[in-house]
């Protein structure tokens, strides 16, 4: 029997668990829920797998990611029609998440012999007789626990450098979005069939807790702070290392010499695509007093023409029904305190949808500018200048992104912004630059995915020195004589005792 209950919220039926569409109810798929024995084999298998796939090198690997990438390529309408029905997502912003997933694929393999593959290092004056090699080795199994908003993005930002880097993955998609994470496991097996390279573990967050104490070398996390710090904690207990992706409170920085329409524009698509559904949206902006009542003008134009519904809107539903209350609390709290709605407000949240909602002047006290609200929804506050919009901008203890707007002093602004990314004329870039780093700080966790820095978080650095000739300055060793540390005191005082 199918448990009644509100369209969107996964239900466990029978051991399995049933994902569906947040629109309409229609169920996208039944998976079994593991339990802590099951997650543990899951995780021994894929330790076999690791070491198999860690044999094939890096040419067998980008050989058999490239075909997967390609896989994805090709079957990109198929897989944004789920990835639709099961969160909701309108599917041309499917299409953008998953184009980006694909070029994360390409770029990590491609990369990974050059970024992490065995290198010398060369040595200094100090043990000038020996010769220096690095390489980053897998961890074996990477446990890959992600969330609903983007499902293909963000497990595969964590799982392509991690298979890239030589390791077997074990996901944990979020009981939102199981159908879209299996899909992602099938079609991997679709292309490299001999070993469970990429493997799936379905359930609650409890799965995700049990994949964290089951010995895997590393795990990365996407998702919120408050389950991030859960994360942590359960991976402490073994010491196994956390890569930590969560949530923010992105801001937007209007500057005197901005293109108004071009931030406009921009600032719409930052905050309200995926329903404003994004770790890294526009979630507040800061213009200066100048250009404030235009720019307002402009985002009101603009935000006011999006459709909102289930099929060719510009906004879907809310995927997650218990946000729907936190997204009303927002409003209703920034208007309580003062604030005032320039487009929507209280009456935009009509479930399952939240129409655009445009808010100015709301205290930075309020929760609407302190939280985050995970909603189509935008609070726009006017600063004297660029160093108050800074000021406030960071005053927040997440640090996600960010983006400014401006000509002559935006690049300096952007630098200044306390964030792990910033985009500069335009907002959410830095996430399809599979060449830069994407990450947080602060409440918005540590560690990074993509570009060089995500290859090297999953790999060990490998350290190996190896003797060329004699050391005329013998130093390791109790052979060593008292002429010798004579030696030693002098070349210390001679190499390092100058002031420069
Ligand atoms: P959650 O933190 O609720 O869940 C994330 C994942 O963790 C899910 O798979 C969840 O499983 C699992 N989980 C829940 N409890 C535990 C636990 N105790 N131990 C281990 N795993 C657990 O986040 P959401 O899925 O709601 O995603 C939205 C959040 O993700 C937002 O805060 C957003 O900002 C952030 N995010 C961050 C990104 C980044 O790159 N920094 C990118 C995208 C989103 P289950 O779903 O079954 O509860």
């Amino acid at each position: 029997m199918t448990a009644v209950h509100v369209p969107g919220t996964p239900v466990i039926d029978d051991g399995r668990l049933v994902s569906t569409s947040p629109a309409t109810g229609e169920e996208a798929g039944r998976f079994p829920v593991a339990t802590v024995d099951d997650v543990a084999r899951a995780v021994d298998r894929a330790r076999v797998a690791a070491d198999w796939w860690a044999g094939l090198g890096f040419t067998g690997r980008r050989e058999r990611l490239l075909r997967w990438r390609a896989l994805l390529a090709r079957r990109i309408e198929e897989l944004a029609q789920l990835v639709h029905v099961e969160g909701g997502k309108p599917v041309p912003d499917a299409i953008v998440e998953i184009l980006t997933a694909i070029e994360h694929i390409d770029w990590a393999a491609r990369n990974a012999r050059r970024v992490l593959g065995p290198r010398r290092v060369r040595s200094r004056l100090i043990l000038a007789e020996f010769t220096g090699h690095l390489e980053y080795q897998p961890y074996g199994v990477v446990g890959v626990i992600g969330p609903w908003n983007y499902p293909v993005f963000t497990p595969i930002g964590s799982a392509a450098y991690a298979l890239a880097a030589g390791n077997a993955v074990v996901l944990k998609p979020s009981e939102y979005t199981p159908a879209v994470g299996q899909w992602l496991v099938d079609s991997f097996a679709e292309v490299v069939g001999e070993q469970p390279v990429l493997t799936a573990v379905h359930g609650l967050g409890d799965v995700g807790a049990a994949l964290c104490r089951s010995g895997v070398g590393k795990l990365a996390f996407t998702g919120s702070t408050v389950t991030a710090k859960k994360v942590m904690a359960a991976c402490a207990e073994t010491l196994t290392p956390v890569l930590l992706e969560a949530g923010g409170k992105d801001a937007m920085i209007v500057d005197s010499d901005a293109d108004l329409d071009a931030a406009a524009e921009a600032c719409v698509w930052g905050a309200l695509t995926n329903a404003g559904q994004t770790c890294i949206g526009i979630e507040r902006v800061y213009a200066v007093d100048p250009v404030f009542d235009a720019f307002v003008g402009k985002v009101v134009a603009k935000a006011e023409r999006l459709t909102v519904g289930a099929e060719g809107a510009d906004i879907g539903p809310i995927t997650m029904p218990s946000q729907l209350d936190v997204i009303r609390r927002h409003i209703d709290d920034a208007i309580g305190a003062g604030g005032r709605a320039v487009l929507g407000g209280p009456g935009a949240v009509q479930p399952p949808y939240v129409h655009p909602t445009v808010l100015v002047d709301v205290p930075e006290s309020s929760v609407a500018v302190r939280e985050e609200t995970f909603g189509p929804t935008l609070t726009i506050n006017r600063v004297r200048d660029a160093d108050e919009a800074i000021r406030r901008a960071n005053a927040l203890s997440y640090g996600l992104g960010g983006s400014v707007f401006g000509r002559r002093r935006a690049v300096a602004i952007a630098r200044r912004l306390r964030s792990g990314m910033a985009s500069v004329n335009s907002t959410l870039t830095f996430a399809g630059m599979s060449t830069l780093p994407f990450g947080g700080v602060g409440d918005s966790g540590f560690g990074r995915i993509h570009g060089e820095d995500g290859l090297r978080e999953f790999g060990r650095a490998k350290s190996i020195t190896r003797r060329r000739a004699r050391s005329l300055l013998p130093s390791m060793t109790f052979e060593r004589t008292s002429t010798d540390v004579a030696r030693l005191v002098k070349a210390a005082k001679l190499m390092y005792g100058r002031r420069r």
